[in-house]
């Protein structure tokens, strides 16, 4: 599936487009391809994209790091805006961080399987466990935290050195 070119998406009967969904998607680990519908509308400021995709994803459960299927589903709506970038890159990189999720050009192109990959990422669970019966590791082996504690200790060192040469400042 390629990208769709913005425009022709307004060309298209109703300004919309209906997509089925049978695909790998890139640097998604699945067990089936991604299956389901898709519909984009062309709402001249914005598009409004409709999905209801399921795919198995091969996870590693991170109490026993076993490989593990998780079947992933998404059923969701997002209002992507059509509007030309800011010329000040400034400006542009602060009302593309603020609460809209996403910008495009109205003459850029709309990735669907990109978008079905940042969908189906955010449907990922945080907190992987293979299931109930999870045993777990050794001990031993899930005791990483010390790595992040020097970390911290050296910011510590380096903040009381900062501290110090402003107290020799002044
Ligand atoms: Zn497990």
């Amino acid at each position: 599936m390629k990208p769709l070119y913005i425009p022709q998406i307004r060309q298209a009967t109703g300004s919309k487009l209906e997509i089925t969904v049978n695909d790998a998607i890139e640097g998604l680990e699945t067990l089936t391809p991604v299956r389901g519908e898709m519909s984009i509308i062309h709402h001249l400021s914005y598009l409004e994209v409709n999905a209801t995709v399921e795919t198995i994803a091969t996870l590693v459960c991170h109490r026993c790091l076993k490989h593990y299927n998780h079947r992933l589903q998404v059923d969701t709506q997002e209002l992507i805006w059509l509007e030309d970038p800011a010329p000040d890159p400034e400006e542009r990189s602060d009302s593309q961080q603020g609460d809209l999720s996403e910008t495009l050009s109205p003459q850029g192109y709309f990735d669907p399987l990109n978008w079905l990959y940042e969908q189906l990422s955010l449907a990922t669970p945080l907190q992987q466990i293979c299931g109930d019966a999870c045993e777990g590791v050794e001990p031993t082996l899930a005791q990483t935290t010390p790595v992040l504690d020097s970390r911290w200790s050296e910011l510590a060192a380096l903040k009381q050195q900062l501290n110090g040469g402003n107290e020799e400042m002044n």
